[in-house]
């Protein structure tokens, strides 16, 4: 008989490793939690009530600004940024390509243009260097993207801001409980992005936040996720008053107070979260350290990473296969991988609407075809993280 592996991979009738899918990432609620939420749908308040400012303000406290924005989830916190720095239609919003493509389509909801600039290739955060070169006079803000849950260069990227009298946005959706300089993630940029989906760090199902030290920009933003009126239906029944005025289009973007009760008790534990995702990246790093096929993204010193996700990238041409392959044989192994990010200017959309093509931004593009997020959530225990080694380890294996 020819010498056949010794433990079968699950893709091809294997015993797989594990019986039921790991996912990627997963929520985390407790008692707490639950009769947090409870007590808020006993109340009076079921929408804009009592909890939303309480959250609102333990988040600013959180990230150490003077104000937080709460609205229905991040990609409406996107929107709402953007509406508040005035960015419309001629308008350039810089982005980078690896990143959802919320990241982006916030500009165009604005009838703006999205201007994408390339990623350093070893972290696979916007480059500043490309930033620069993508400026323009149109050019109104650049939206930097925390990707995978480390900080930006903010240093290089407020300086650049400032000096062409643009302004700063630091889509932070998976960075919360990051810090930079060991000033926190959230008070980085002129206006900081958070998102509540149940994937990332702390949930309200959904939900979203705008952090910023400009209470402006906070009046601004609690006006436009009201549908532009200036006072909401909490206030004017405290005020005993039926009068408001609408003095802009905005939108219902509001987020319920039985959701900010759950986001307010969920915060609680962030810290706790954030440590337990960094011990399972340490895990992660000691075990892969010598399987020299992958190797995770590379570091930078100045952050504290807050892990939302754990990517690594295969090295192709120590591999006998395609990333396909080794995603589809994961998943076989009952390990639930995923791939982020598509590049969003190779989306259709983006390609037809915007011109983008292949071959504009070669790092994301390279960085596509290798990278793979590997499950990282707090509720995962060492069996889990086992279970993820020895598949990656198996499946490396079968095909190096
Ligand atoms: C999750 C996420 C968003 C959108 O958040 P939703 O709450 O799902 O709308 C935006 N940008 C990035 C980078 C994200 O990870």
């Amino acid at each position: 008989m020819k010498n056949k592996p010794k433990s079968e991979l699950a893709l091809y009738g294997g015993n797989p490793v594990r019986d039921s899918l790991l996912p990627y990432g997963k929520q985390w609620l407790d008692d707490n939690d639950v009769n947090a939420v409870v007590e808020v749908l006993k109340s009076d308040w079921l929408t804009t009530g009592p909890n939303v400012a309480e959250f609102e303000q333990v988040f600013a406290e959180t990230v150490g600004v003077k104000e937080a924005v709460a609205v229905s989830n991040g990609t409406a916190a996107l929107h709402t940024a953007m509406y508040a720095l005035g960015i419309g239609p001629g308008d350039e919003v810089i982005v980078p390509p690896i990143t959802f493509a919320a990241s982006a389509n916030c500009i165009v909801y604005q009838g703006a243009t999205p201007v994408f600039a390339d990623v350093d290739s070893k972290t696979l955060l916007i480059d500043p260097e490309c930033v620069e070169s993508k400026i323009t006079p149109r050019t109104k803000a650049i939206i930097a993207v925390d990707y995978a849950g480390q900080a930006c260069d903010y240093k290089t990227l407020n300086d650049i801001a400032q000096s062409h009298n643009i302004h700063l946005v630091d889509d932070a959706c998976h960075a919360l409980g990051g810090k930079y300089n060991n000033k926190p993630v959230g008070s980085l940029a002129d206006l900081n992005i958070f998102s509540m989906h149940p994937v990332k760090h702390i949930t309200s199902g959904e939900g979203g936040v705008i952090s910023t030290d400009d209470t402006l920009f906070a009046q601004k933003m609690r006006v436009f996720r009201n549908h532009g009126i200036t006072s909401d239906h909490h206030q004017r029944e405290l005020a005993g008053s039926w009068f408001y005025e609408m003095v802009d289009l905005g939108y219902n973007y509001r987020l319920t107070d039985f959701q900010c009760a759950l986001a307010k008790s969920q915060i609680k534990k962030l810290a706790y979260w954030v440590k337990k995702r960094q011990d399972i990246a340490k895990s992660y790093d000691t075990a892969f350290a010598n399987m020299p096929e992958i190797s995770p993204l590379a570091l930078r010193k100045d952050v504290s990473h807050a892990y939302h996700l754990y990517v690594i990238r295969l090295n192709l041409e120590k591999i006998r296969t395609c990333k396909a392959t080794i995603f589809n044989s994961l998943r076989a192994e009952g390990i639930g991988i995923n791939v982020h990010y598509i590049p969003v200017h190779l989306h259709p959309f983006y390609q037809q609407k915007f011109n983008t093509r292949p071959g504009m931004f070669p790092h994301a593009e390279k960085a596509y075809e290798e990278i793979i997020s590997l499950p990282i959530f707090p509720k995962m225990d060492d069996n889990d993280i086992c279970d993820v080694i020895n598949a990656m380890e198996k499946v490396i294996r079968a095909y190096s």
